[in-house]
């Protein structure tokens, strides 16, 4: 396979935990390339140690994205093979890179994918969901505000988000004050020793992390809602009109059971003509 190998730029994929999730093709690739871009050289020293490679380091992280384009272009421009590495799973993906891909494509040279582990397919290969379909948005954001604003933003979809371990319970308390019906899936230590996966609804998942630990890397999907129009819930309002509910508890019975929008809700049920 060795002499496969050009001169171009392979974003290799690497474990996310378990050092045996490490492909044949990335294991030749980092045998053989010139040199290997990493965001931490010790971290993947680790993983070169393992498989007895001996390949130069080079760091290339976020803080050093812009300033190092230049060098590793040159090494392409001598006819080097490069491999470009994070400290786990894919490259790009909620990882540096970016800048560096944009700028060897520029100069016209090969960006070449090996393919293996992220944290995110890793997810979603081992938990079954409404649809295919999914949407990633790498880390949710910090504040209050904008996580609600991406939640409900994103409530008819399957949201896939990385999150740290201190900020989970907020965000896990955001998620309950918007959609207190909501399903999500906690993915934490993904392919570790301490793998486990939890599927429930916001609450349930709340109450086990109040008497459970929570460390580790930790990966997320809020489960999509079932869209509104699937449900007719012009039909139910009409309905629970007919028994005379008030708007007030139509919008939270159908809020509640369906996760649908309370104020939308509302909105209906004020412009609902008889
Ligand atoms: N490039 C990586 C990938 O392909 O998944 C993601 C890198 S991002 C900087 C790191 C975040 O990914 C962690 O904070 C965590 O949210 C998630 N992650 C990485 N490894 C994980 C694992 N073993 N289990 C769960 N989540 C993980």
């Amino acid at each position: 396979m060795a002499n496969s190998i050009i001169s171009a730029l392979y974003c290799v994929a690497t474990p996310i935990g378990n050092l045996d999730d490490i492909t044949l093709r990335a294991l030749d690739v980092l045998k053989n390339v010139d040199i290997i871009a990493a965001e931490d050289t010790r971290t993947t020293q680790v993983l070169l140690n393992k498989y007895s490679i001996t390949t130069k380091l080079l760091s290339y992280h976020k803080f050093s994205e812009s300033s190092r384009v230049e060098l590793f272009l040159n090494y392409l421009k001598e006819g080097k093979k490069i491999a470009l590495v994070s400290d786990a799973g894919t490259p790009l993906i909620s990882d540096p890179g970016n800048i560096l891909v944009e700028a060897v494509i520029k100069e016209g040279f090969r960006v070449i994918p090996i393919p293996g582990p992220s944290a995110i397919t890793t997810l979603l290969s081992a938990v079954s969901r409404q649809d295919e379909d999914f949407k990633f948005i790498g880390f949710i954001d910090r504040t209050k505000n904008k996580i609600k604003e991406t939640i409900i933003k994103n409530n008819c979809e399957n949201l896939v988000f990385y999150e740290s371990p201190m900020r989970l319970k907020d965000t896990l308390n955001v998620i309950l004050e918007t959609y207190p019906n909501k399903k999500i899936t906690i993915a934490r230590e993904l392919t570790k020793k301490f793998e486990q996966i939890i599927t429930d609804n916001i609450k349930e998942v709340i109450e086990y992390y109040e008497n459970n630990t929570l460390k580790g890397e930790i990966a997320v999907l809020l489960h999509k809602t079932v869209q509104e129009n699937e449900v007719d819930i012009d039909e139910k309002i009409k309905k629970l009109k007919a028994l005379k509910l008030k708007d007030k508890d139509i919008s939270s019975v159908l809020s509640e059971l369906y996760n649908v929008n309370r104020n939308l809700v509302y909105k209906k049920c004020l412009d609902f003509k008889h």
